[in-house]
């Protein structure tokens, strides 16, 4: 273990300091032959790091974690997590690390962490380790996320480390340098909450106040008030989630952040044809996590929330719990109105059109879309085109062209916007044909294949010459069987 001089890279450890219950001091375990994959230049220069620092052999050290900062203090942190329903009590960063926290000029605060660093004493059965594919899929599609505009974690850079690990084959192993808001979960209230002591779980809330809701600090009931505001970024990014198609997969409690950022990125996928029933992940047998059942799953894990807050809500456990239950019902209008606003503007549609309106026409298509195993991408992309006089590309989607021409006429005599419309619905998603494709390129050692999708996705709203096959759906016989796995 060598140590960088503090003036290349400063790192707080205010998570270590004032939790120090849930933070086991740890370090990474050595990388034998570390190369770099992947690195993220425009994030590491909006956090001050000079990517070719980062470039250099200590560099690559610093983002496996064998390298660390004078005065940093890496930390696995502890958390519990119901996973599929079932509580474990004791989760934690079985593979991970947090190096520290990144304060910027602006004083803001961001997390950088490593995912794939070694076991820690939270890894129970597993190896702390990671192969390359699934974290260069965690940085893919959390990259293709960001420029969708929708909160998530940032991958910074994924390290090869030279060391194969064993899966059901033998796979090169690999770390993720990941920067995040923070990484307090709902998991960690459960965690704080079950040790019960009440100062502890005060400290966490106000650092998770201070750090992502600080006008929660000025409420009455400042504890309520963080539990709200939490409730909102989730209502929001779960609508947000659901306007691109997207299915995380695992939402487990411990899986949800504070912040309302989109948080580990495993049995991830993105819906093509449009049904509710969707899923993807190899391990959600039980449809549980379905990309329907998102809002529902998303606010069960806010009434663990609110159970964990409880105590610091009223001291009065009857008070408390009417508190959160009153709460905990603002969730479902606060999900409505953000998808309904979020389906006006996928349909070009001009604000003065009442809700009412918009619901009735996209409870319609939604059957229409389903019926006719239309793409979700590729149809809000070639409507806009309808929006402009040519409806064909559209009409083409679907089968049942009666009812869909019925429909557009609805639609159109609404005036929908075009331009708009190009605006907020992407061409280019990461298809999941396309992202298994690159990494298991990338797996053999080519990244290029890596370095192109991560361009295209880089910019999903403008569409390009010579590009069609990024926008197309996957082929009939690999969509139908496509799953994914945990990632571990
Ligand atoms: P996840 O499903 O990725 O959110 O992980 C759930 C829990 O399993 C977390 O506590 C992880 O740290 C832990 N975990 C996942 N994979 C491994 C691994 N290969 N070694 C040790 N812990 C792991
Ligand atoms: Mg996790």
């Amino acid at each position: 273990m060598s140590v960088l001089p503090a003036q290349a890279l400063r790192l707080d450890d205010r998570f270590a300091t004032a939790l120090p219950e849930m933070a086991v001091p740890w370090q990474a375990e050595e990388a034998p032959e570390p190369r770099l994959l992947a690195l993220n230049e425009p994030l590491a220069a909006e956090l001050g790091l000079d990517p070719a620092v980062l470039r250099t052999p200590e560099g690559l050290r610093l983002l496996v974690g064998t390298t660390i900062p004078d005065g940093a203090r890496p930390v696995a942190q502890a958390y519990s997590g119901h996973q599929f329903g079932g509580y474990s009590p004791r989760l934690g960063d079985g593979r991970a690390l947090l190096l520290g926290e990144l304060v910027g000029a602006d004083s803001s605060v961001r997390d950088l962490h490593l995912k794939g660093s070694g076991r820690t004493p939270f890894a129970r059965g597993g190896d702390g380790l990671a192969a390359v594919g699934p974290m260069l899929r965690e940085y893919v599609i959390s990259e293709a996320m960001h420029a969708l505009g929708i909160p998530t974690t940032r991958a910074l850079a994924v390290v090869g480390t030279g060391r194969s690990i064993r899966r059901e084959t033998l796979l090169p192993g690999a770390v993720l340098a990941r920067v995040a808001s923070s990484h307090l979960r709902v998991g960690s209230f459960q965690y704080a909450r079950a040790t019960d002591d009440v100062d502890l779980l005060r400290r966490l809330a106000d650092l998770a106040i201070e750090r992502h809701h600080p006008s929660a600090a000025d409420a009455e009931n400042r504890y309520l008030a963080l539990f709200e505001a939490v409730l909102g970024v989730q209502a929001s990014l779960v609508a947000r989630w659901m306007l691109v198609g997207f299915v995380h997969g695992v939402m487990n409690t411990d899986n949800m952040t504070i912040s309302g950022e989109t948080i580990d990125y495993g049995p991830c996928a993105f819906m093509e044809a449009y049904d509710p029933d969707t899923v993807y992940s190899s391990i959600d047998e039980g449809g549980r996590y379905r990309y329907g059942n998102q809002p529902l799953a998303a606010e069960w894990n806010l009434a663990r929330l609110a159970e964990a807050l409880l105590p610091l809500i009223s001291e009065d456990p009857e008070q408390a719990i009417a508190l959160a239950v009153e709460t905990l019902k603002t969730f479902r209008p606060r999900y409505d109105a953000a998808l309904t606003d979020g389906m006006r503007a996928k349909l070009g549609l001009p604000v003065d059109v009442d809700d009412a309106a918009v619901t009735g026409l996209v409870d319609d298509l939604l059957e229409l879309l389903q019926a006719n195993h239309v793409d979700w991408t590729s149809f809000f992309r070639r409507l806009a085109g309808a929006a402009r006089g040519d409806a064909e590309p559209a009409r083409l989607l679907f089968l049942d062209l009666a009812g869909f021409d019925a429909w557009l006429q609805r639609w159109r005599a609404l005036g929908p916007d075009g331009a708009a419309m190009d605006r907020v619905n992407p061409v280019y998603i990461p298809r999941n044909h396309l992202v298994e494709e690159a990494l298991d390129a990338a797996t053999t050692g080519d990244l290029t294949l890596v370095e192109e999708l991560l361009e295209v996705l880089g910019s999903p709203f403008a569409e390009r010459p010579d590009h069609e096959r990024y926008a197309e759906p996957a082929p009939q016989d690999f969509g139908a069987t496509f799953r994914t796995f945990c990632g571990t």
